[in-house]
């Protein structure tokens, strides 16, 4: 059992000037007549002794007037959703708070979004997912940390539970099978019993073909961001959920082991290379899919709605990373130049994937090479030639394609070493071009 903090450390576990803030809130609530909470994640993040950053709150009430309010007399910036009755406030300091009116909702088919009316707050809370999102924690003066707990939530959160509120709930909202996983493995929870079965149900039916592609890419790409998207793939798996990226996802052992080397390939790169940006979920997303054919990838990118960008990234599969580690691999590979063409046209996730895919298999001299390449391929690909298309017009070089032929060699030669100055760089080029005029 978890020993969940008490009502008093609740209170300490957040900095002294936000919770003069919420009282604030809370007494501003107050003299509109209203009540003010703050909900979900955050509560359940407070009373396991983590520490939150951002807050979410609702009014029972007119949750947009009361953010418009809190906006003007704080100086912060408002986004105002009216569909959802919600409006997201970012304070001066960077603290974001979201603001909603409290309601219920109702669902027109299964994985559409829902259509939503005011309702109260025991009401707001029954939509929510699990029971350990469903506690409210009141603002208001008099009442102020007195906790709302009318489904379990922190009997569940003791218990190390995640559970629906009601039968119908993955029905309503096919994400949460995703999002009780997502808990699951983020909170080394178990998925009760009955929501076990009834998640196995929702995912034995049609259900989550019936959301939308950006809808599912988020869940996906949110386990994935998770401190631990090897379990959470795992899990996928296990529920077979992965059949709703494509019922042809190849999920071999090959792959199962390419999954699980990429945190110790992500860890090397941002040792060795703190200073780029890695898409993490993309490199989970493209190891998962490294076995899998160009045609069962493309549709996953449909299915997914990825973005272009994302999509480029994916696209380099299991065909380009063999290529590369085969030719790498290749003891005949002598000059950096050759590795920088190699690796050139590779975004860095796809380089993470295919140290992952190398870390996979176990052979430590191929390994070190590969690590060798890496280290002076980022060294080198911010070398540049000295000369461009201009001098080499100046030059007298006629237009055609021998220019990028010309660079591409002036470039090689930086990278090699063989040229290192301007001067050499025009003498290679007066030499070229002599060697032309000569023919
Ligand atoms: P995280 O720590 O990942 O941000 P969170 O619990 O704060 O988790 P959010 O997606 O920010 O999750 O949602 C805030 C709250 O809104 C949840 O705690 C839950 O009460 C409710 N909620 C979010 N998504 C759903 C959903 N699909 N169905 C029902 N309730 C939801």
């Amino acid at each position: 059992m978890n020993r969940l903090v008490s009502n008093r450390t609740l209170l300490r576990r957040l900095p002294r000037e936000r919770l003069s803030l919420l009282r604030e809130l809370g007494a501003l609530a107050d003299e509109r007549g209203e009540s003010l909470y703050v909900v979900g994640g955050v509560v359940r993040d407070l009373l396991l002794g983590h520490v939150t950053l951002d807050l979410d709150l609702t009014v029972e009430g007119d949750g947009i007037a009361f953010a418009r309010l809190v906006a003007n007399r704080y100086r912060a910036g408002l986004a105002v959703f009216d569909r959802f009755a919600t409006a997201r406030l970012v304070f001066p300091d960077g603290l974001k708070m979201d603001i909603a009116t409290t309601r219920r909702e109702s669902y027109a088919l299964p994985g559409v979004l829902p259509t939503v009316q005011p309702a109260s707050i025991e009401e707001d809370l029954y939509r929510r997912d699990f029971t350990i999102n469903a506690i409210a924690w009141q603002l208001n003066p008099g009442q102020f940390g007195r906790l709302l707990d009318a489904y379990g939530g922190q009997r569940d959160l003791r218990a190390r539970t995640i559970r629906v509120l009601h039968a119908g709930s993955f029905q309503d909202d096919p994400t949460r099978i995703f999002r009780a996983i997502r808990f699951e493995q983020r909170l080394r929870f178990r998925l009760e019993r009955t929501t076990l079965r009834l998640l196995a149900e929702a995912a034995s039916t049609n259900l989550i073909q019936q959301l939308s592609g950006p809808r599912l890419q988020n869940e996906i790409l949110l386990l994935l961001a998770e401190q631990d998207p090897v379990r959470a793939i795992a899990r996928l798996a296990q529920l077979k959920l992965l059949r709703f990226l494509h019922r042809r996802l190849c999920y071999t052992t090959r792959v199962k082991r390419v999954v699980a080397a990429v945190p110790k390939a992500l860890a090397w790169w941002a040792r060795r290379f703190p200073d780029t940006e890695i898409d993490k979920p993309i490199v989970y997303l493209m190891a998962l899919w490294s076995e899998s054919s160009p045609a069962v990838v493309a549709t996953m990118i449909r299915r997914l709605a990825l973005s272009r960008e994302q999509a480029g990234k994916v696209t380099v599969g299991r065909r380009v990373v063999g290529r590369v580690l085969k030719r790498l691999a290749d003891t005949g590979i002598v000059r950096p130049s050759q590795v920088y063409r190699l690796l050139a046209d590779l975004p860095d996730e796809a380089l993470v994937l295919v140290l992952a895919t190398q870390m996979s298999c176990q052979q430590a001299a191929v390994l070190s090479r590969l690590k060798r390449y890496l280290v002076d391929y980022m060294k080198n690909r911010t070398i540049k030639a000295a000369l461009t298309g201009r001098d080499l017009q100046a030059m007298g070089l006629q237009p055609g394609p021998q220019y990028g032929t010309i660079l591409g060699k002036l470039l090689d030669a930086r990278i090699d070493g063989t040229i290192t100055t301007e001067a050499e760089e025009r003498a290679f080029v007066q030499k070229r071009l002599g060697v032309r005029s000569d023919c």
